[in-house]
This record gives C-alpha cells, structure tokens and sequence, in this order.
C-alpha cells in the first residue's frame, strides 16, 4: 500500500513526458501521466536535431525511434533569392551524432510513450489537469476526464511537460513575456510529388521570401513522399499578402520560386493550420515538489527546429534529480536543472535572433568562410547548444556578430543578407 497515488505525476505526454517516465518507470519509479489528448494526435516538431539523440538514447528510447522506419536528416539546405547554401551535420566539430530524423509527430509521439507503458508507467490519455498544488512532500493536482468528472491525485513529485499548455507557469504566475517578436506560422502536410533528382529529402529546407526577409519557409520531407510545409513570418507582414488564410498560404507559396517549382505537383493531405505567440517564457523552472520540462516552460522559435531537443534535454537533465529526491537525497535544482537548462536556451536564442536580424543569413549565405568557424556554427544547429568547447556557445552573440561583419553584412534589423 501506498499513502500517494504515483511516485511522479507527469502533466502531458510529448517528448519531455515520455522520455521523463521512460526514464523513472526503467529505474522503478511508480509513474502516471496524464495527457488531454487521445493518441496518435497532430503536433508540430517533426525536424529533429542530432543532439536530441543522446538524450533518447538516455532514457532508452532510441532503439524504438530507429525503427521507426522515420526519413533521415543530416543537415538543412537554404535558400535566399539565387542563392544556396548547406549546413552539413557530417561535418560539424565535436563528437557524437551526425544525424537524426524527420518525423510524424503523431506516430513518433506514440512511440515514445509506448515505451514508457511497457516499462510500467500508466498513462491515462483524455483527462486535463485543471489544477496543481505543489507542495515539498506531497504535491497534488486535480484532474477532469471527458465526463467533467474531478479527481484529485497526490505524488510525491509533480514533472509539467505539458508544452503550450503551461499548467504549472499558469497557475503560480510564472509565465513571462518572450523576449522574441510575436510571429505566426502556417502549416500543413503535403504529398509533396517532388520528383527533382537534385532534391536531397535527407535535409530540412529553409527558404525566405525574396523580397520579404522577414518571411520563411520550412519544408520538412518525410517517409513516403510525404512532407511537412509552413511559412512564418510577422503576423501583419503575413496578412499582407491576403485576406484569407488561404489566399496568404497560396501567395506566400507562389512568391518563392524554389519550392513553387519543387512542389508544383504536390496536394495537401490536412487542413491549413495556423499558430500565433507560440514563443513563450517563464521566470522559474523548479520549485517546492516540481520542475517544469519543456516547451511548458520555454519556448523560442521554429526556426533551428530546437524544441524537441530542448524538451528532451529539459526529461533528462531532471528525471535522475528528481530519483535522487525520491532517495531522499536533497537536491540543488537551481544549479543542477535550471542553470544548465538555460544555457543551451540561451545559445538557441542568440542564434534565433541572429536569424531575424540578418546576421546569420549573412553568415550562411556567404560563399566563403573559415571551414572552423562553419563546422562551430554547424555544432550549433545540429543541437550541441551546450557544448562549451565551441565559441559559438560560450559567446553566441559576440562572435555571430563578427562573423557576420566579416562575411560584410552591414545593415541588420530584419534587412535580407
Ligand atoms: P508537447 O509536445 O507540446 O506536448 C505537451 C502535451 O501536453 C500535449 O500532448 C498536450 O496535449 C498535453 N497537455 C497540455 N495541457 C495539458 C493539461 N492541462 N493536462 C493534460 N495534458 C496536457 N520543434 C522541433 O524540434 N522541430 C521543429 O521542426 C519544430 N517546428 C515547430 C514549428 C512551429 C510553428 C512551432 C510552434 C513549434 C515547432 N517546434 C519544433 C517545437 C515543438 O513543437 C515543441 O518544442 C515540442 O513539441 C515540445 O515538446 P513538449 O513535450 O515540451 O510539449
């Protein structure tokens, strides 16, 4: 018998859920998570970055990730007006991974708690937690199923991996302001009919807009000539080009001439999807009896595909603090969890406004650079945003800004490279 009703109650079941109850169920930890949602669901974060395969591997979920069966990725190809560019994870600095994939979040996402199910967690799908009560010993937190039925359930530590839905930031006002323009994104998934030999499916592909360069594209390949699509951009600058949604998503892909020509077969397999004030920030990760994993607490932008290897990361630099508690050993949360955490955040952001100012287009684009200084850079993107050996993560924004100068960007403030 026990006096609570789980060791951890887990709020959510993406990425950071599962891989934090794969984690704790694997050392014998009595695990519940509960997620609002029935599974396989939609969920954007289908370009994952090497790094975030380690900390599969961590939680022991990679071998079920590799049979997947998902479409590789090695790297991200851009495009600017004429211009190309590659960024080539195979031949980033450091060691560990080199590649990853794209997945459907909707199967990949089923996988992962899978996982966790077998090795014992229980996972109850369509029930919200409305309410948390966190508290050093016996946190607690309310839950209603689909009849609006309430049930309160204790724990003795309470993991928020509820992404968007910021169940613990809410609720004791820890959600701040983000530091990074409002933007929205449209998105859909395509067959994408490519048939351009040319074509390399093992990168994601960004591309901006000619003549706006505060607007890009993504487009993610999958399995099976399938693909997913998106453009982002200032949510006034998108409303410009139509006054539909759809008219905007018709003329925004019209306006690129790279992928109007590689997707000129291509049919939308779901209805358009639009996202706004996703970038989100919190004041605090941790507190009495919690921790926050995850898009739940920060998130910055689609742009370098950091997500989910942030949400992972966040899993698995906090499932062994939170066994150690459960030991009894006390646990310095500040410097063990948030502080590392925030680190890699911090490089990611530098790099996602480098992005918007002009100053790493200008960096990418440019046809010649030091081979060191592009294999730091490539580290970077490929999710080694905490990898204190590289420059660009010690002192993102100092040296994105002399790189930049060097590769002759003069004016920044959104201007194309
Ligand atoms: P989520 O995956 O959001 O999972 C949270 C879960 O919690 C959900 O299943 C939800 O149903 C559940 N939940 C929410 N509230 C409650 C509640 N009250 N009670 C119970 N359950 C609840 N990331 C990448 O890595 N690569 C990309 O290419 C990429 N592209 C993106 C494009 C856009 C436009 C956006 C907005 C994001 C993108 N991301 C990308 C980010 C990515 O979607 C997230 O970072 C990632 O899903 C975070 O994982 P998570 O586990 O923290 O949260």
């Amino acid at each position: 018998p026990h006096d609570t009703d789980a060791d951890v109650l887990i709020i959510g079941a993406g990425p950071a859920g599962a891989a934090a109850a794969a984690w704790l169920a694997r050392e014998g930890y009595r695990v519940r998570v509960l997620e609002r949602d029935h599974f396989p669901r939609f969920c954007l974060g289908e370009s994952l970055l090497p790094a975030c395969m380690q900390d599969l591997a961590g939680a022991g979920l990679l071998d079920s990730v590799q049979r997947g069966g998902y479409q590789a990725k090695n790297g991200a190809a851009f495009r600017w007006r004429e211009r190309e560019a590659t960024i080539d994870f195979r031949d980033r600095q450091g060691p560990g991974w080199r590649h990853t994939y794209q997945v459907e979040r909707a199967d990949f996402d089923q996988r992962l708690i899978r996982v966790a199910t077998r090795r014992g967690a229980e996972v109850e799908f369509g029930v919200t937690v409305t309410a948390v009560h966190p508290d050093a010993r016996r946190p607690r937190l309310t839950r209603i199923d689909e009849h609006g039925r309430p049930r309160t359930l204790t724990a003795r530590f309470l993991l928020d991996a509820s992404g968007p839905g910021r169940v613990i930031a809410r609720a004791r006002g820890l959600a701040r302001p983000p530091r990074l323009a409002p933007r929205q994104a449209l998105f859909s998934h395509v067959d994408d009919g490519i048939r351009d030999p040319a074509y390399d499916r093992d990168k994601i592909l960004i591309a901006i807009h000619p003549r706006e360069a505060g607007i890009w594209y993504w487009l993610i390949p999958f399995r099976g000539g399938r693909a997913s699509l998106g453009v982002v951009g200032d949510p006034a600058a998108l409303a410009r080009h139509g006054d539909t949604p759809e008219a905007r998503w018709q003329a925004l892909l019209d306006a690129e001439p790279c992928l109007r020509d590689l997707l000129r077969d291509a049919r939308r397999r779901r209805p358009l999807g639009e996202l706004q004030g996703y970038a989100t920030a919190a004041s605090r990760l941790h507190g009495p009896g919690y921790a926050v994993l995850g898009n739940a607490g920060e998130f910055l932008d689609p742009v370098f595909s950091s997500g989910v290897t942030i949400a992972l990361h966040s899993a698995l630099l906090a499932a062994p603090l939170v066994a150690r508690r459960l030991d009894g050993e006390a646990v310095d949360w500040a410097a063990a969890f948030e502080t590392p955490l925030r680190r890699g955040i911090a490089t990611f952001r530098a790099f996602v406004e480098a992005w918007y100012d002009g100053r790493l287009p200008a960096i990418i684009f440019h046809p010649r650079q030091p081979a060191t200084l592009r294999r730091q850079i490539s580290a970077v993107l490929a999710g080694y945003a905490w990898d204190r050996d590289n420059p660009f993560v010690r002192a993102p924004h100092r040296h994105l800004t002399a790189l930049a100068r060097h590769c002759g960007q003069r004016a920044p403030a959104g201007s194309p490279p």
